[in-house]
Protein backbone atom coordinates (compact mmCIF):
# COMPACT_ATOMS: atom_id res chain seq x y z
CA UNK A 1 0.00 0.00 0.00
CA UNK A 2 1.30 3.66 -0.70
CA UNK A 3 2.59 5.34 2.19
CA UNK A 4 -0.40 8.01 3.83
CA UNK A 5 0.68 11.44 2.85
CA UNK A 6 2.71 13.53 5.19
CA UNK A 7 0.42 15.43 8.08
CA UNK A 8 0.91 18.60 6.58
CA UNK A 9 -1.38 17.75 3.98
CA UNK A 10 -4.03 16.40 6.05
CA UNK A 11 -6.34 17.57 8.88
CA UNK A 12 -5.23 15.41 11.32
CA UNK A 13 -5.87 17.33 14.53
CA UNK A 14 -9.84 17.45 15.48
CA UNK A 15 -9.69 20.99 17.22
CA UNK A 16 -8.55 22.60 14.48
CA UNK A 17 -11.36 20.39 12.21
CA UNK A 18 -13.87 21.65 14.50
CA UNK A 19 -12.72 25.49 14.26
CA UNK A 20 -12.38 25.38 10.75
CA UNK A 21 -16.01 24.35 10.51
CA UNK A 22 -17.45 26.61 13.13
CA UNK A 23 -15.37 29.73 11.38
CA UNK A 24 -16.73 28.45 7.70
CA UNK A 25 -20.34 27.97 9.14
CA UNK A 26 -20.92 31.70 10.90
CA UNK A 27 -19.28 33.46 7.71
CA UNK A 28 -21.89 31.50 5.55
CA UNK A 29 -24.88 32.41 7.40
CA UNK A 30 -23.37 35.85 7.40
CA UNK A 31 -22.36 36.12 4.01
CA UNK A 32 -24.13 33.15 1.61
CA UNK A 33 -25.71 34.05 -1.72
CA UNK A 34 -29.65 34.43 -2.08
CA UNK A 35 -30.28 31.88 -4.65
CA UNK A 36 -33.63 30.40 -5.49
CA UNK A 37 -32.55 26.40 -5.27
CA UNK A 38 -31.56 27.68 -1.29
CA UNK A 39 -35.28 28.72 -0.75
CA UNK A 40 -36.53 25.04 -0.73
CA UNK A 41 -34.99 23.25 2.09
CA UNK A 42 -34.76 19.58 3.86
CA UNK A 43 -38.42 20.74 5.88
CA UNK A 44 -40.19 20.71 2.59
CA UNK A 45 -38.62 18.10 0.37
CA UNK A 46 -40.34 15.76 3.66
CA UNK A 47 -43.69 17.01 3.81
CA UNK A 48 -46.05 14.70 2.70
CA UNK A 49 -48.40 15.04 -0.28
CA UNK A 50 -46.37 14.83 -3.58
CA UNK A 51 -42.88 14.20 -4.10
CA UNK A 52 -41.04 17.41 -4.62
CA UNK A 53 -37.93 17.37 -6.96
CA UNK A 54 -35.05 18.30 -4.49
CA UNK A 55 -34.06 21.57 -5.56
CA UNK A 56 -30.69 20.59 -5.66
CA UNK A 57 -30.68 17.79 -8.11
CA UNK A 58 -31.59 20.56 -10.69
CA UNK A 59 -29.55 23.04 -9.72
CA UNK A 60 -26.67 20.75 -9.38
CA UNK A 61 -27.29 19.65 -12.85
CA UNK A 62 -27.80 22.97 -14.48
CA UNK A 63 -24.33 24.02 -12.74
CA UNK A 64 -22.21 21.44 -14.17
CA UNK A 65 -20.45 23.63 -16.23
CA UNK A 66 -22.58 26.39 -16.78
CA UNK A 67 -22.75 30.09 -14.55
CA UNK A 68 -24.90 30.92 -11.77
CA UNK A 69 -26.49 33.62 -13.34
CA UNK A 70 -27.05 31.66 -16.74
CA UNK A 71 -28.68 29.12 -14.39
CA UNK A 72 -30.89 30.67 -12.11
CA UNK A 73 -33.70 31.40 -15.01
CA UNK A 74 -33.60 28.26 -16.21
CA UNK A 75 -33.64 26.84 -12.91
CA UNK A 76 -37.08 28.70 -11.93
CA UNK A 77 -38.85 27.82 -15.29
CA UNK A 78 -37.80 24.52 -14.50
CA UNK A 79 -38.90 24.71 -10.98
CA UNK A 80 -41.96 26.19 -11.74
CA UNK A 81 -43.04 23.77 -14.76
CA UNK A 82 -42.36 20.64 -12.86
CA UNK A 83 -42.19 20.92 -9.25
CA UNK A 84 -42.89 17.64 -8.16
CA UNK A 85 -41.49 14.17 -9.24
CA UNK A 86 -44.30 13.25 -10.95
CA UNK A 87 -45.01 16.53 -13.18
CA UNK A 88 -41.20 16.17 -14.80
CA UNK A 89 -41.65 12.06 -15.37
CA UNK A 90 -44.84 13.31 -17.10
CA UNK A 91 -43.01 15.87 -19.47
CA UNK A 92 -41.68 14.57 -22.90
CA UNK A 93 -38.24 15.01 -24.26
CA UNK A 94 -39.35 17.46 -26.37
CA UNK A 95 -40.30 19.96 -23.63
CA UNK A 96 -37.46 18.68 -21.81
CA UNK A 97 -35.16 20.22 -24.39
CA UNK A 98 -37.02 23.26 -25.30
CA UNK A 99 -36.83 24.50 -22.02
CA UNK A 100 -32.86 23.41 -21.54
CA UNK A 101 -32.25 25.12 -25.05
CA UNK A 102 -29.26 27.71 -25.01
CA UNK A 103 -27.96 25.98 -21.54
CA UNK A 104 -25.75 23.18 -23.51
CA UNK A 105 -24.61 19.59 -22.25
CA UNK A 106 -28.35 18.55 -23.58
CA UNK A 107 -27.77 14.70 -22.26
CA UNK A 108 -28.36 16.26 -18.98
CA UNK A 109 -31.77 17.59 -19.36
CA UNK A 110 -32.59 14.11 -20.89
CA UNK A 111 -31.00 12.46 -17.90
CA UNK A 112 -32.78 14.04 -15.15
CA UNK A 113 -35.97 13.48 -16.55
CA UNK A 114 -35.37 9.28 -16.75
CA UNK A 115 -34.15 9.73 -13.18
CA UNK A 116 -37.01 11.12 -12.61
CA UNK A 117 -39.21 8.56 -14.59
CA UNK A 118 -37.24 6.03 -12.88
CA UNK A 119 -37.70 7.26 -9.00
CA UNK A 120 -41.94 7.10 -10.30
CA UNK A 121 -41.77 4.10 -12.26
CA UNK A 122 -39.23 1.51 -9.86
CA UNK A 123 -38.89 3.33 -6.44
CA UNK A 124 -42.40 4.02 -5.68
CA UNK A 125 -41.61 7.65 -6.19
CA UNK A 126 -39.37 7.79 -3.22
CA UNK A 127 -35.98 9.43 -4.05
CA UNK A 128 -33.54 7.22 -2.82
CA UNK A 129 -31.38 9.22 0.31
CA UNK A 130 -28.12 8.12 0.33
CA UNK A 131 -25.05 9.00 -1.67
CA UNK A 132 -24.34 5.72 -2.32
CA UNK A 133 -28.20 4.76 -3.55
CA UNK A 134 -28.29 7.62 -5.72
CA UNK A 135 -25.39 7.22 -7.36
CA UNK A 136 -26.14 3.65 -7.17
CA UNK A 137 -30.01 3.76 -8.55
CA UNK A 138 -30.08 7.18 -10.59
CA UNK A 139 -28.87 8.05 -14.22
CA UNK A 140 -26.76 10.91 -14.88
CA UNK A 141 -26.18 11.27 -10.41
CA UNK A 142 -22.11 11.02 -10.17
CA UNK A 143 -20.45 10.79 -7.13
CA UNK A 144 -20.30 14.93 -6.58
CA UNK A 145 -24.49 15.03 -7.70
CA UNK A 146 -25.23 12.53 -5.11
CA UNK A 147 -23.33 13.51 -2.25
CA UNK A 148 -24.73 17.02 -2.77
CA UNK A 149 -28.77 15.92 -2.94
CA UNK A 150 -27.53 13.56 -0.04
CA UNK A 151 -26.26 16.15 2.18
CA UNK A 152 -28.15 19.27 1.02
CA UNK A 153 -31.42 17.47 0.89
CA UNK A 154 -31.43 14.96 2.97
CA UNK A 155 -28.86 15.76 5.48
CA UNK A 156 -26.31 12.98 4.83
CA UNK A 157 -23.18 13.41 6.76
CA UNK A 158 -20.76 13.12 3.40
CA UNK A 159 -18.75 15.41 1.84
CA UNK A 160 -18.35 16.47 -1.35
CA UNK A 161 -15.68 17.50 -4.23
CA UNK A 162 -16.24 20.05 -7.20
CA UNK A 163 -14.26 22.43 -8.70
CA UNK A 164 -14.35 25.28 -6.27
CA UNK A 165 -13.71 22.22 -3.70
CA UNK A 166 -10.61 21.21 -5.57
CA UNK A 167 -9.25 24.66 -5.14
CA UNK A 168 -9.77 25.41 -1.46
CA UNK A 169 -8.60 22.33 -0.32
CA UNK A 170 -5.17 22.28 -2.29
CA UNK A 171 -4.67 25.72 -1.44
CA UNK A 172 -5.71 24.90 2.37
CA UNK A 173 -3.29 21.82 2.06
CA UNK A 174 -0.58 22.94 -0.04
CA UNK A 175 -1.04 19.97 -2.94
CA UNK A 176 0.81 20.61 -5.24
CA UNK A 177 0.42 17.32 -7.41
CA UNK A 178 -2.08 17.43 -10.50
CA UNK A 179 -5.32 17.87 -9.12
CA UNK A 180 -7.19 15.89 -12.04
CA UNK A 181 -5.03 12.71 -10.85
CA UNK A 182 -7.14 9.91 -9.38
CA UNK A 183 -4.75 9.71 -6.80
CA UNK A 184 -5.26 12.60 -5.71
CA UNK A 185 -9.19 13.32 -6.17
CA UNK A 186 -9.20 10.25 -3.69
CA UNK A 187 -7.26 12.14 -0.89
CA UNK A 188 -9.29 14.92 -1.71
CA UNK A 189 -12.76 13.09 -0.52
CA UNK A 190 -11.11 11.59 2.13
CA UNK A 191 -10.35 15.07 2.99
CA UNK A 192 -13.96 16.36 2.53
CA UNK A 193 -15.32 13.65 4.13
CA UNK A 194 -13.34 13.85 7.07
CA UNK A 195 -14.21 17.76 7.62
CA UNK A 196 -17.75 17.88 6.62
CA UNK A 197 -19.44 19.52 9.42
CA UNK A 198 -21.95 16.31 11.03
CA UNK A 199 -24.78 18.29 12.18
CA UNK A 200 -25.22 21.09 9.82
CA UNK A 201 -23.48 18.75 6.57
CA UNK A 202 -25.50 20.56 3.80
CA UNK A 203 -24.82 23.71 4.78
CA UNK A 204 -21.43 23.18 5.27
CA UNK A 205 -20.54 21.70 1.36
CA UNK A 206 -22.30 24.93 0.14
CA UNK A 207 -20.47 26.95 2.75
CA UNK A 208 -16.96 25.35 1.04
CA UNK A 209 -18.42 25.65 -2.45
CA UNK A 210 -19.81 29.48 -1.41
CA UNK A 211 -16.16 30.10 -0.58
CA UNK A 212 -14.42 28.92 -3.50
CA UNK A 213 -17.16 30.50 -6.36
CA UNK A 214 -16.34 34.02 -4.19
CA UNK A 215 -13.34 33.93 -1.76
CA UNK A 216 -10.71 31.57 -3.10
CA UNK A 217 -11.60 32.12 -6.18
CA UNK A 218 -9.19 31.54 -8.85
CA UNK A 219 -7.19 34.64 -10.40
CA UNK A 220 -7.01 36.59 -7.33
CA UNK A 221 -8.04 34.79 -3.90
CA UNK A 222 -9.40 37.55 -1.16
CA UNK A 223 -7.26 36.06 1.48
CA UNK A 224 -7.99 39.16 3.74
CA UNK A 225 -11.27 38.62 3.97
CA UNK A 226 -11.27 34.21 4.07
CA UNK A 227 -12.66 32.74 7.09
CA UNK A 228 -10.49 29.73 7.04
CA UNK A 229 -7.04 32.12 6.82
CA UNK A 230 -6.06 30.90 9.96
CA UNK A 231 -6.28 26.91 8.85
CA UNK A 232 -4.81 27.82 5.21
CA UNK A 233 -0.81 26.59 4.04
CA UNK A 234 -1.03 28.16 1.54
CA UNK A 235 -1.85 31.39 2.77
CA UNK A 236 0.46 31.17 5.73
CA UNK A 237 3.45 29.77 3.12
CA UNK A 238 3.36 33.19 1.22
CA UNK A 239 2.82 35.34 4.25
CA UNK A 240 6.09 33.82 6.15
CA UNK A 241 8.24 32.19 3.14
CA UNK A 242 7.64 28.82 4.70
CA UNK A 243 4.65 26.56 5.59
CA UNK A 244 4.48 25.85 9.04
CA UNK A 245 5.53 23.42 10.97
CA UNK A 246 7.24 22.02 7.93
CA UNK A 247 10.41 23.62 6.90
CA UNK A 248 10.00 23.49 3.30
CA UNK A 249 7.46 22.65 0.58
CA UNK A 250 10.19 20.39 -1.29
CA UNK A 251 11.00 18.30 1.77
CA UNK A 252 8.19 17.16 3.06
CA UNK A 253 9.37 14.23 5.02
CA UNK A 254 9.33 11.06 2.76
CA UNK A 255 10.88 12.40 -0.45
CA UNK A 256 8.86 11.73 -3.18
CA UNK A 257 5.11 13.04 -1.77
CA UNK A 258 2.52 12.28 -3.77
CA UNK A 259 0.31 15.72 -2.99
CA UNK A 260 3.59 18.12 -3.11
CA UNK A 261 4.25 20.17 -6.60
CA UNK A 262 6.35 18.61 -8.45
CA UNK A 263 10.31 18.73 -8.00
CA UNK A 264 10.28 20.70 -11.13
CA UNK A 265 8.36 23.07 -10.53
CA UNK A 266 8.63 23.86 -6.85
CA UNK A 267 6.53 27.10 -5.33
CA UNK A 268 6.59 30.37 -7.62
CA UNK A 269 6.45 33.34 -5.06
CA UNK A 270 4.76 35.03 -7.54
CA UNK A 271 2.08 33.37 -7.71
CA UNK A 272 0.97 32.96 -3.71
CA UNK A 273 -1.73 31.01 -2.95
CA UNK A 274 -2.50 30.64 -7.15
CA UNK A 275 0.19 28.00 -7.10
CA UNK A 276 -2.71 25.43 -6.16
CA UNK A 277 -4.38 23.57 -7.38
CA UNK A 278 -2.20 22.53 -10.46
CA UNK A 279 -3.39 20.66 -13.51
CA UNK A 280 -2.09 18.81 -16.21
CA UNK A 281 -1.86 20.39 -19.50
CA UNK A 282 -5.38 19.96 -21.33
CA UNK A 283 -5.51 18.18 -24.48
CA UNK A 284 -6.50 21.29 -27.42
CA UNK A 285 -10.05 20.61 -28.64
CA UNK A 286 -10.44 18.51 -31.77
CA UNK A 287 -10.76 20.95 -35.13
CA UNK A 288 -14.18 19.83 -36.79
CA UNK A 289 -15.66 21.43 -40.27
CA UNK A 290 -19.60 21.18 -40.69
CA UNK A 291 -21.41 22.20 -43.56
CA UNK A 292 -24.73 23.58 -42.92
CA UNK A 293 -27.83 24.63 -45.18
CA UNK A 294 -30.56 26.98 -44.62
CA UNK A 295 -33.45 25.70 -46.68
CA UNK A 296 -35.84 28.80 -47.23
CA UNK A 297 -39.19 28.73 -48.23
CA UNK A 298 -42.17 31.28 -48.63
CA UNK A 299 -45.18 30.01 -46.11
CA UNK A 300 -48.74 30.09 -46.80
CA UNK A 301 -48.74 33.99 -45.53
CA UNK A 302 -45.96 35.06 -47.57
CA UNK A 303 -43.77 34.79 -44.65
CA UNK A 304 -40.31 32.70 -44.77
CA UNK A 305 -40.11 29.12 -43.31
CA UNK A 306 -36.90 27.32 -42.68
CA UNK A 307 -36.21 23.35 -42.62
CA UNK A 308 -35.05 22.00 -39.52
CA UNK A 309 -34.12 18.25 -39.22
CA UNK A 310 -33.89 16.46 -35.55
CA UNK A 311 -30.46 14.99 -34.84
CA UNK A 312 -29.71 11.14 -33.86
CA UNK A 313 -31.13 10.39 -30.16
CA UNK A 314 -27.81 9.72 -28.84
CA UNK A 315 -23.86 11.50 -29.23
CA UNK A 316 -23.19 15.11 -29.55
CA UNK A 317 -26.61 17.56 -29.34
CA UNK A 318 -28.55 14.35 -29.05
CA UNK A 319 -32.32 15.10 -29.97
CA UNK A 320 -31.92 18.45 -30.97
CA UNK A 321 -32.61 20.35 -33.98
CA UNK A 322 -30.89 22.21 -36.80
CA UNK A 323 -30.91 22.87 -40.26
CA UNK A 324 -29.77 20.05 -42.62
CA UNK A 325 -26.22 19.50 -41.94
CA UNK A 326 -22.81 17.64 -43.06
CA UNK A 327 -19.69 17.09 -40.98
CA UNK A 328 -16.75 17.43 -43.75
CA UNK A 329 -13.51 16.05 -44.22
CA UNK A 330 -10.60 18.63 -42.97
CA UNK A 331 -8.94 20.67 -45.50
CA UNK A 332 -11.22 20.06 -48.61
CA UNK A 333 -11.58 23.09 -51.08
CA UNK A 334 -14.61 24.99 -50.95
CA UNK A 335 -15.63 23.99 -54.44
CA UNK A 336 -15.58 20.32 -52.93
CA UNK A 337 -17.49 21.36 -49.54
CA UNK A 338 -20.40 23.24 -51.75
CA UNK A 339 -20.83 19.97 -53.92
CA UNK A 340 -20.53 17.53 -50.86
CA UNK A 341 -23.17 19.34 -49.53
CA UNK A 342 -25.45 19.35 -52.50
CA UNK A 343 -25.03 16.00 -53.05
CA UNK A 344 -26.01 15.50 -49.35
CA UNK A 345 -29.22 17.78 -49.96
CA UNK A 346 -30.19 15.85 -53.00
CA UNK A 347 -30.18 12.40 -51.76
CA UNK A 348 -32.18 13.65 -48.38
CA UNK A 349 -35.09 15.56 -50.43
CA UNK A 350 -35.03 13.28 -53.53
CA UNK A 351 -34.79 16.58 -55.82
CA UNK A 352 -31.66 17.79 -58.18
CA UNK A 353 -30.02 20.48 -56.30
CA UNK A 354 -27.02 21.90 -58.21
CA UNK A 355 -24.20 23.19 -56.02
CA UNK A 356 -23.84 26.30 -57.62
CA UNK A 357 -27.33 27.25 -56.41
CA UNK A 358 -26.14 27.01 -52.78
CA UNK A 359 -25.47 30.66 -51.54
CA UNK A 360 -22.49 30.92 -49.28
CA UNK A 361 -22.91 32.87 -46.29
CA UNK A 362 -20.10 32.73 -43.96
CA UNK A 363 -18.66 30.72 -41.18
CA UNK A 364 -19.90 30.55 -37.59
CA UNK A 365 -17.61 29.16 -35.08
CA UNK A 366 -18.76 27.44 -32.01
CA UNK A 367 -16.74 26.07 -28.83
CA UNK A 368 -17.77 23.01 -27.37
CA UNK A 369 -16.15 21.35 -24.52
CA UNK A 370 -13.97 19.19 -26.76
CA UNK A 371 -14.69 20.45 -30.21
CA UNK A 372 -13.72 23.66 -32.41
CA UNK A 373 -16.46 23.50 -34.63
CA UNK A 374 -16.65 25.62 -37.76
CA UNK A 375 -20.24 25.85 -39.47
CA UNK A 376 -19.62 26.90 -43.22
CA UNK A 377 -22.97 28.43 -43.81
CA UNK A 378 -25.39 28.05 -47.18
CA UNK A 379 -28.60 29.12 -48.31
CA UNK A 380 -31.29 27.72 -50.79
CA UNK A 381 -34.51 29.14 -51.37
CA UNK A 382 -36.72 27.24 -53.04
CA UNK A 383 -39.96 28.08 -54.84
CA UNK A 384 -41.89 24.73 -54.69
CA UNK A 385 -42.60 23.13 -51.59
CA UNK A 386 -40.31 20.16 -50.54
CA UNK A 387 -41.43 17.00 -48.70
CA UNK A 388 -38.26 15.33 -47.25
CA UNK A 389 -38.34 11.31 -47.24
CA UNK A 390 -40.17 10.62 -44.00
CA UNK A 391 -38.07 7.51 -44.01
CA UNK A 392 -35.01 9.77 -43.29
CA UNK A 393 -34.90 11.48 -40.00
CA UNK A 394 -37.64 13.63 -38.83
CA UNK A 395 -37.99 17.66 -40.41
CA UNK A 396 -40.63 20.18 -40.15
CA UNK A 397 -40.90 23.88 -41.57
CA UNK A 398 -40.44 26.57 -39.23
CA UNK A 399 -40.88 30.67 -38.89
CA UNK A 400 -38.25 32.52 -37.08
CA UNK A 401 -40.15 32.94 -34.10
CA UNK A 402 -40.93 28.63 -33.90
CA UNK A 403 -37.16 28.41 -34.60
CA UNK A 404 -36.38 30.33 -32.06
CA UNK A 405 -38.75 28.37 -29.61
CA UNK A 406 -37.62 24.95 -30.55
CA UNK A 407 -35.25 22.74 -28.89
CA UNK A 408 -31.97 24.00 -31.14
CA UNK A 409 -28.92 24.15 -30.16
CA UNK A 410 -26.79 28.08 -29.22
CA UNK A 411 -24.39 27.06 -32.16
CA UNK A 412 -27.57 26.67 -34.90
CA UNK A 413 -28.90 30.07 -33.15
CA UNK A 414 -25.62 31.74 -33.93
CA UNK A 415 -26.29 29.90 -37.62
FE1 LIG B 1 -8.16 30.39 -0.29
FE2 LIG B 1 -6.70 32.44 0.57
FE3 LIG B 1 -8.62 31.42 2.09
FE4 LIG B 1 -6.40 30.05 1.67
S1 LIG B 1 -6.60 32.00 2.74
S2 LIG B 1 -8.48 29.25 1.59
S3 LIG B 1 -5.95 30.61 -0.40
S4 LIG B 1 -8.89 32.49 0.13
Amino acid sequence: APAPPPARHLFGDPAEVEALRGNLLAWYDRCKRDLPWRALVRGDIEKPGPALLPAVWVSEIMLQQTQVATVIDYYNRWMQKWPTLQALAQASLEEVNELWAGLGYYSRGKRLQEAARKVVSELAGRMPRTAEDLQKLLPGVGRYTAGAIASIAYGQATGVVDGNVIRVLCRLRCIGADSGSPAVIDRLWDMANVLVDRSRPGDFNQALMELGATVCVPKSPLCGECPVKQHCQAWRRKLFGKPAPVPDVEDCGVGDCPLCPPAMEPWDSSLGVTNFPRKAAKKPPRAMRTATCVLERRGCHGAPEYLIVQRPSSGLLAGLWEFPSLPLAQDLQEEKEREELAGHLQAWMGWPVAAKGLQFIGEVIHIFSHIHQTYVVYSLQLDGDVTPDPALSPSRWVTEDEFHASAVSTAMKKV
